[in-house]
């Protein structure tokens, strides 16, 4: 889940209708925004009857038969006509309308007995496809001026939203989302938290007991989400809501306090970023670097890849903004639940797959695309690389051998390159934290990813909510690898900081400065709750008392961490 609050409206949303821009538009522009789906509707008609007519006199007949059933689909008023009312009644942009009301017609499809009629759900899904197509060629005039602003918030409704949804819905100002899968660190809930508002995930029955439209309170903070609330309950949320946004603007004040804890040890705290806008809200909240910028968000929710000079332009405006502070670039984690777009995951596994580091190694121009455009923008202040997933030694040498190869490259052909780049590893497979000399002498740094790091330990899905209560970031096993890391960076004097979802949570900081860290990475928001609890701790003390819990075979108590 993701913190605070949100209050609006359900809107129910199918895997189809996640993939197009979502904006409701202005009173006055509703008629040119129909008349845009009526003109795609011609166009698609005319498209498909100059296909009728071209076909082949010998092509099979089937496929005529089955471009006039195309053509009645395009035809029936329960897609064009309920469409164009969802832009009427409730301000949707035609893609979304058309999206939202094929899904119904493909389900109701889906639904029927008759085999034949069943699966014309896929003749659906390619007549919207066709609509959609000619819409992407009448793109909505002048978009921004027409969005609707004033209307009433809306709280997204659906069975999941990948990381590459997240990233098409950043533009459109949802007030919260509620998903059906997923876990509390898995990317959906780390990209909801990225777009500062509420998420709920891994709420199984959402789309059954919520429907279109009704009134919904989503509370980030407990994780829960009240449907058609009483209007006392109400008014006691919009309270809270009201509470927690002074809380906020409260603690900015700390946003320039030295984060040291009563005994006077200086803790480092960097922000996680997920693209490069947010470096505005990561300044904003006092970070001291970046500690994680995870890239692979630049490569999700499109066709093609980013070339070298878009990856380029993207590390060098956020290493010249954080102007000489550390910016520890991650280079690309796909796989697992993070798959590019188009590219469909054929591991049976893919958290043990093809994922990473090792995706990486496996497609050289991709990775020497990436190291080429990181190392052209380290010239431009204190860029840090970071190698996600690293799992044996002769990974660690090929990356580092790749870098130099490259570097090389670029310096032959006078191209600028910084000169301090430091060569980091995430500790996220157990392997890594277990064999950890070895591997903390090759590396600058060490950054601990949590998130992988519980989820290997433990066997643990992180995104599978059935699993979610085996998910246990207490557990002795995973706290006796932290433990590990960190003695180890401080015994060889290399920085070990946490990146993963542990490091944001104000309630387990101190526990891990018990455990002795003194980097934390964490989303911007998160950090001035972070340093609150640091200017209160005594990180001695609390050292003594961890000590004794770390050989325990059970796992901490939470009420232990609030007595700490
Ligand atoms: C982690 O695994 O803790 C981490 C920070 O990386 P990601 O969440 O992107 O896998
Ligand atoms: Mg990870």
């Amino acid at each position: 889940m993701a913190s605070g609050y949100a209050i609006g409206r359900a809107v129910l949303m199918g895997a189809a209708a996640l993939e197009v821009a979502h904006y409701r538009v202005a009173s006055d522009a509703i008629d040119v925004e129909k008349n845009r789906l009526i003109l795609a509707l011609n166009q698609a008609r005319e498209d498909l009857v100059s296909l009728i007519d071209d076909l082949p006199a010998d092509a099979p007949r089937e496929l005529a038969a089955l471009m006039q059933v195309h053509m009645l689909l395009l035809d029936d008023p329960l897609l064009s006509d309920e469409a164009l009312s969802l832009i009427e009644e409730r301000q949707y942009n035609a893609e979304w309308a058309l999206t939202t009301q094929g899904q119904l017609l493909v389900e109701q499809f889906n639904a029927m007995e008759d085999e034949y009629l069943r699966e014309r759900s896929a003749d659906v899904r390619q007549v919207v496809e066709r609509i959609l197509h000619a819409l992407s060629g009448s793109s909505a005039k002048s978009r921004l001026d027409d969005v609707c602003q004033s209307d009433e918030p809306l709280i997204v409704v659906a069975r999941d939203i990948t990381p590459a949804d997240m990233i098409r819905l950043r533009d459109a100002q949802f007030a919260g989302y509620v998903t059906e899968l997923g876990g509390p660190t898995s990317h959906t809930a780390i990209v909801a938290r990225s777009m500062g508002v509420p998420a709920v995930v891994a709420m199984s029955n959402a789309r059954t007991v919520i429907r279109d439209g009704d009134y919904l309170i989503l509370d980030g903070q407990q994780g829960a989400v009240i449907v058609n609330p009483p209007p006392l309950q109400k008014a006691h949320y919009e309270t809270l809501a009201k509470r927690y946004q002074e809380k906020r603007e409260k603690l900015l004040q700390l946003r320039d306090v030295p984060a040291h804890t009563l005994d006077g040890i200086n803790i480092q705290l960097m922000a996680n970023i997920e693209l490069p806008d947010e470096v505005t809200l990561a300044l904003s909240q006092g970070a001291q670097g970046i500690g994680l910028f995870r890239t692979e968000f630049l490569f999700m929710g499109r066709r093609d890849l980013p070339g070298e000079e878009e990856q380029f332009q993207a590390y060098q405006s956020v290493v010249r903004r954080m102007q000489g502070l550390p910016v520890t670039i991650r280079t690309l984690d796909v796989g697992a639940d993070k798959s590019l777009d188009g590219e469909a995951t054929v591991a049976t596994n893919p958290a043990m797959g093809l994922r990473a580091i090792r995706y990486c190694l496996a497609n050289p121009e991709l990775f020497a695309t990436q190291l080429r455009a990181i190392l052209r923008a380290s010239a431009f202040g204190h860029v840090r690389i970071l190698i996600p997933m690293i799992t044996n030694m002769a990974e660690a040498q090929a990356t580092c051998q790749m870098i130099n190869t490259v570097r090389d490259e670029l310096k032959a052909r006078g191209v600028a390159v910084g000169d301090n780049i430091e060569f980091g590893a995430m500790v996220e497979v157990p392997a890594m934290a277990i064999a950890i000399e070895p591997f903390a002498e090759f590396f600058d740094f060490l950054s601990i990813g949590t998130n992988d790091l519980i989820q290997y330990t433990l066997g643990v899905d992180r995104g599978d909510s059935d699993v979610s209560d085996l998910y246990d970031p207490l557990h002795p096993a995973v706290l006796r690898l932290l433990a590990t890391v960190i003695n180890a960076g401080q015994r060889l004097n290399k920085p070990v900081s946490v990146c993963g979802e542990m490091a944001g949570h104000s309630e387990l900081t101190r526990l891990l400065l018990g455990l002795g860290l003194t980097q934390f990475s964490m989303h911007p928001r998160q950090l001035l709750d972070v340093k609150q609890e640091i200017l209160k701790a005594h990180t001695n003390a609390l050292r003594a008392r961890l000590a004794v819990v770390l050989n325990q075979a059970q796992s901490i108590d939470p009420d232990y961490l609030l007595g700490l």
